[in-house]
């Protein structure tokens, strides 16, 4: 299992190049317990780090080849080297050829450069090349030479070559192949109810996947052992490169997950988006990142747990973790280097663990990029709310949970899962219905508001897809600002939740052009068919908004109570709520939400085979092998990691900033209670520590207590 270090010279003028020789990376490499290099081979600048004949090397080096140098100190300590090649942005080339940019509907070249509002005519530095342009021939040759040079293979960043109309490319090239592909012009506008915007949508989705078929092709018929990396950055770009990975996933090696939007995300990020991508990727090996830094402060170290528990954390999920250091961190901030090392050497002792283990699984939330894409048009945030915060109740409750996409619900592979949740997925083809049917005869389904109304092209049907699994047919919408559920509190679903009048919506956080964000108290009116039970009703607002707390920021009072359905279930295991219960708890971390979330997947799913509990917050990752149950256990209980938000996008009235990001420094202690059902486990014992852990007996369970420091990882005997 890599571990791998990225060392980036990246700054415009290459500051330390040249005090920077390839065996000081290798050392490095070697001090942190690293044995995978990844270096770019052509920097974003359009320079080469070596003497190349497609690109022009940077004059720091002199006669220096860097990339030379780290093969060749690499290969006398068994690291491999991974180059990167293939930016789209290129300066250099662009200079020379304008004609191959990105450029957008108004001919504008698109690029990749950060300025503020003010800076109206900033230089333009990173400007974006076109896949569709000979540039894509250049990426060819680089790859060649970089192979020739005896790299083990090639890391490509995205292609950000998006389909969005706002990034999307109308450069020559690109009129001309579409026009070639689907026989009429590029739309000149966003038409999400025609097909062909949508097929236009697709199109550009399959720029990339022929790129990289290409790139692929090429590398393996230059040396069919050198490996193919595409940087999805599967939080970024709208979600969107997520689906150039499930499209182009029998033309990858390895999908590289940047997760830089770290340092801002909820704890349990690095699993969720290694997750994401092994299920996107049909189950390719997945290297994710932990940057050395905080935030974006490239020139500073973040504090030592929060590179510990983010390299812990992207093992644990069974990803391979990439430490990013930016020359700069290395020479003006060397404090990553002993957490790194930590984590490293504990991964290097720990990685015979995971040689041939499979997931244990037990919850299975669909992730579909088509329902991404259809329902949420421009702005699909809000459906990947949903999909979240099913995900996040589960993983913080300590339940097994993966991801499945829209490739595995067409494939039908779906059979280990207990329960599948269908979270807002509203696009379904039909192959994947058709599993989705078999599959809830004798398995549990949860799904929420739209799921099912489209079909895989995103045309609107009439009806659910799944009407007769979820017991209910669709009667249109009911669309209120705000809205409450309230509940029957005499069922298992409805059990333990705190109130029986459960608030649904939430004011939106920017509020500047809306008070409420789109949607987020709708709900779908439905008819319940006649086998089917309804738990819960819909409560229309009194008002529009509310006049209490922040007079028109807080929730209106209940009004009347509906007897339009909220919550449904049909025996024996399918549950059905009309509104977004994901996203509202996604948003508000609420134990209403969380509790119905919750108790409708264990009673749809029953008993997970394994489930933890703690009175802190920490991420359980299972897995099994032959004769053995493997469980990683992190904690994420944190003294400090504080981000503040305002309640509004800027909120400048308040006496000071809302802008504060601040890493963990400390991870409290705590106790974690495993319960595991079904399989019996003899004996446990921690292979980082030696120690042996005592196992009881309750009811027909199996219960393990221990002590959680910062990690563990248990193993336990079966047979
Ligand atoms: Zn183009």
């Amino acid at each position: 299992m890599p571990r791998v270090l990225q060392f980036n010279f990246e700054d415009r003028d290459l500051i330390y190049l040249d005090k920077i020789k390839g065996a000081d990376i290798v050392k490095l490499a070697i001090d942190i317990h690293s044995d995978t290099i990844v270096i770019f081979a052509r920097d974003a600048w359009g320079r080469a780090y070596y003497d190349s004949e497609v690109a022009r090397k940077t004059s720091r080096l002199r006669n220096r080849d860097l990339l030379r140098e780290v093969i060749d100190e690499a290969r006398k300590h068994g690291i491999r080297v991974i180059a990167m090649i293939g930016h789209t942005t290129h300066p250099e080339l662009y200079s020379k050829h304008p004609e191959w940019a990105q450029r957008n509907i108004e001919g504008l070249v698109i690029h990749m450069d950060t300025n503020p509002r003010s800076e109206a005519n900033a230089e333009l530095r990173w400007p974006l090349m076109c896949l569709n342009s000979p540039f894509l021939d250049v990426v060819v040759r680089e790859l060649e030479e970089v192979l020739n040079h005896g790299v083990d293979g090639v890391l490509l960043d995205s292609f950000r070559y998006m389909p969005d109309l706002e990034r999307a490319c109308y450069c020559g090239f690109c009129r001309k192949a579409h026009r070639e592909d689907l026989g009429r012009d590029l739309p000149e506008s966003e038409q999400w109810d025609t097909k062909a915007y949508r097929e236009t949508f697709r199109w550009r989705y399959n720029v990339n996947v022929k790129a990289i078929e290409k790139l692929y092709r090429a590398l393996k018929s230059k040396n069919p052992k050198a490996v193919l990396a595409y940087n999805s950055h599967p939080a970024g770009w709208k979600g969107r490169a997520n689906t150039v990975v499930e499209l182009a996933r029998n033309s990858l090696d390895i999908i590289y997950a940047e997760a830089s939007e770290v340092d801002y995300q909820p704890p349990g990020f690095l699993a969720e988006m290694v997750k994401l991508s092994t299920a996107l990727s049909g189950g390719k090996p997945v290297w994710s990142t932990r940057n050395a830094f905080h935030t974006a402060l490239t020139t500073t170290s973040t504090t030592p747990v929060a590179i510990r528990q983010g390299i812990r954390e992207i093992f644990a999920a069974g990803g391979s973790p990439v430490v990013l250091v930016f020359s700069s961190t290395y020479m003006q901030s060397r404090y990553f280097i002993n957490p790194v090392r930590e984590a490293f050497r504990e991964i290097e002792k720990l990685e015979e663990y995971m040689d041939g283990v499979s997931r244990l699984r037990y919850a299975a939330v669909v992730y579909s990029n088509r329902s991404r894409d259809w329902a949420g048009r421009s702005d699909p945030r809000h459906v990947t709310d949903e999909v979240r915060g099913f995900y996040y109740a589960l993983a913080y409750n300590g339940i097994p949970v993966d991801f499945v996409t829209d490739h595995q619900l067409d494939d039908g592979l779906l059979s280990d899962y207990r329960v599948l949740i269908l979270p807002y997925t509203a696009s379904l083809s039909s192959r994947g219905v058709e599993n989705i049917k078999r599959y809830s005869a004798n398995h549990g389904i949860v799904a929420t508001y739209l799921t099912s109304i489209m079909n895989e092209d995103g045309d609107i049907l009439e009806d659910f897809q799944l009407s007769e699994e979820i017991g209910v047919s669709y009667r249109g919408l009911v669309k209120y600002p705000w809205s409450y559920i309230a509940i029957n509190r005499d069922h298992p679903i409805t059990r333990d939740v705190p109130d029986e009048i459960i608030l649904w919506g939430d004011f939106d956080r920017i509020f500047r052009e809306r008070r409420t964000p789109p949607s987020i108290a709708w709900h779908a009116r439905v008819e319940p068919h006649g086998e089917a039970r309804v738990l819960g009703f819909i409560g229309e607002p009194a008002s529009d908004y509310g006049f209490e707390y922040e007079n028109g920021r807080s929730p209106p009072l209940l009004g009347s109570l509906t007897r339009d359905p909220a919550l449904i279930v049909k025996e024996p295991r399918a549950v059905y709520f009309t509104g977004q219960v994901g996203r509202l708890y996604w948003r508000l971390g609420l134990p209403h939400h969380e509790q119905l979330i919750l108790n409708s997947i264990l009673w749809s799913g029953g008993d997970p085979p394994i489930r933890g509990y703690s009175e802190g917050l920490f991420l359980l990752e299972p897995y099994k092998r032959n004769g053995q149950i493997i469980v990683h256990l992190l904690n994420l209980t944190c003294d400090r990691r504080v981000i503040a938000r305002g309640n509004i996008d800027d909120q400048t009235a308040w006496h000071s900033t809302v802008e504060t990001v601040m890493p963990p420094r400390r991870v409290i202690p705590i106790e974690v209670e495993i319960e595991i059902k079904e399989l019996e486990p003899l004996k446990a014992w921690s292979p980082l520590t030696g120690r042996k852990l005592s196992i009881e007996k309750r009811n027909n369970s199996t219960i393990i207590r221990t002590g959680l420091g910062e990690y563990e990882l248990i193993v336990l005997e079966t047979k």
